[in-house]
């Protein structure tokens, strides 16, 4: 049963001792069973990150002036990792609270740099399929219309497809380093050069990537190029609290200079309360995040990185090998880095989620095409046997087992894909959530 409004407070124990039992039935990210949700960067790591998020933890990043270390701390967080990315000195960014607001701040700075420079009143943005909803999201908030791209049968977006879809109303081309669904890098350099051609902006979403593969270049590994240094890439978007190991709700988002970075701010002038300007999405920001940002890059540094970067690899190629080795089973594409999709030949893969999700392992099915997604992090590297083991014996019994029938998510699936107009899931996703939080008259808990 939900509570009611307590009527008087209780001492520090006793409410963090309740809170401590309802997170019982968490999913076990310590013991490496999810996927995707949490980056560990290790013990040590994780009590600094708090301690620096405590120290800030009542302070607020909305005032650059009333506190100067917050505004420090994010001014170099972000030329720090403007470097990363191959910006020159003109790199400009501001944090965020995650990918999707620094998604949302390109997508919301380009369309107004093409209303006031170019004077498009219809703007539209290529998309590849598998771009991140957060872009969808941002078409939607900010009424640009997605013109979407789709990949090839390497599964990156289709350059021949985007060079016939780009118009005089397109204010972005975007593309992803790599992206999430498969782990594959588009094809940044001839998205760019198609976008410069016209005179439009080229977003690269690296909130994967952009603390993962600038390390795996000085690691060695062959990549192509994605970076500032490919011209006509004029916006990047790179996670902190994901490869960059930082407290969650902290990301970045970097122009390649002023010129573009000025439409992402907002000001007004004629309230009552005062003269406002903010530079993104939030309005009050949480200083202990800030932070903790700055905190992660120095504990870590460089060789902190590549240290993390160099056994996130390795545990990514034992996975992917193990995968490849079970009969049947198939990575998806090239992915170069620690992101990837593996599909069954001959066995229904959403009974094999749900096999592998009785076993505790959380792990995301994935369609278009059918799949199921791994995203590979430090705390992977002790569970690779166990998870290959499960996976085999998961495979098996559901090859033996499979009379068609379709239950669960496997179901959701199924129906989704046998689908030309997906609006009656959309309906039963957005019912799902109302369900999730309901209001006390449909409380059943
Ligand atoms: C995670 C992710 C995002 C969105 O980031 P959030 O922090 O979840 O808002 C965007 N793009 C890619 C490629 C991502 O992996």
């Amino acid at each position: 049963m939900t509570e009611t409004f307590p009527k008087n407070g209780s001492n520090r124990d006793r409410v963090l001792e309740r809170m401590r039992a309802m997170a019982g039935e968490d999913a076990d990210w310590r013991g490496g069973k999810t996927w995707s949700l949490v980056y560990y960067g290790g013990d040590e790591l994780a009590e600094t990150l708090k301690a620096a998020y405590s120290e800030f933890f009542c302070t607020n990043g909305l005032s650059p002036f009333a506190f100067p270390s917050l505004r420090r701390f994010e001014h170099e967080v972000v030329t720090m990792t403007a470097e990363l990315l191959g910006g020159g000195p003109e790199a400009v960014g501001t944090m965020t609270s995650g990918g999707t607001e620094s998604i949302l701040m390109a997508v919301k700075a380009a369309r107004d740099r093409g209303r006031a420079e170019r004077g498009i009143e219809r703007p539209d943005m290529l998309l590849p399929v598998t771009a991140h909803p957060a872009f969808e999201k941002a078409a939607h908030y900010f009424q640009v219309e997605p013109v979407h791209i789709p990949i090839d049968s390497d599964l990156r977006a289709d350059v021949n497809a985007a060079r016939d879809r780009i118009g005089d109303n397109t204010v972005l081309v975007v593309g992803s380093a790599p992206g999430y669904p498969h782990g594959v890098i588009d094809p940044i350099e001839e998205l760019a050069a198609l976008a410069r051609s016209r005179g439009v902006p080229c977003h690269v979403d690296a909130c994967l990537g952009g603390f993962l593969l600038p390390w795996m270049r000085k690691l060695g590994h062959d990549l192509p190029a994605w970076d500032f240094s490919v011209p006509g890439v004029t916006s990047i978007s790179a996670d902190l609290h994901k490869y960059g190991y930082a407290a969650r709700g902290a990301s970045t988002v970097t122009y390649r200079d002023e010129s573009y970075r000025r439409y992402q701010f907002f000001a007004y002038t004629d309230w009552p309360g005062g003269l406002y300007a903010s530079p993104s999405m939030i309005g009050s920001r949480a200083g202990g995040t800030i932070a903790a940002a700055w905190a992660a890059l120095h504990f870590l540094g460089e060789e902190g990185y590549l240290r993390l970067t160099r056994q996130v690899l390795e545990t990514t190629e034992r996975l992917k090998a193990g995968i490849a080795a079970i009969d049947g089973l198939e990575i998806l594409g090239e992915p170069p880095a620690s992101v990837f999709a593996f599909t069954a030949r001959d066995a229904d893969v959403y009974a094999l989620a749900e096999g592998m999700n009785e076993l505790g392992w959380g792990l995301d099915a994935q369609h278009l095409p059918p799949a199921l997604h791994m995203m590979v992090t430090p705390t992977h590297a002790a569970i690779v046997e166990p998870f290959l083991r499960d996976l085999g014996e998961v495979v098996e019994r559901v090859r033996a087992a499979d009379d068609g029938s379709r239950a669960g998510i496997a179901a959701v699936y199924g129906m989704a894909g046998a689908l030309t107009d997906r609006t009656p899931v959309r309906e039963l996703l957005i019912d799902l959530l109302a369900q999730l939080l309901p209001g006390r008259a449909g409380d059943h808990a």
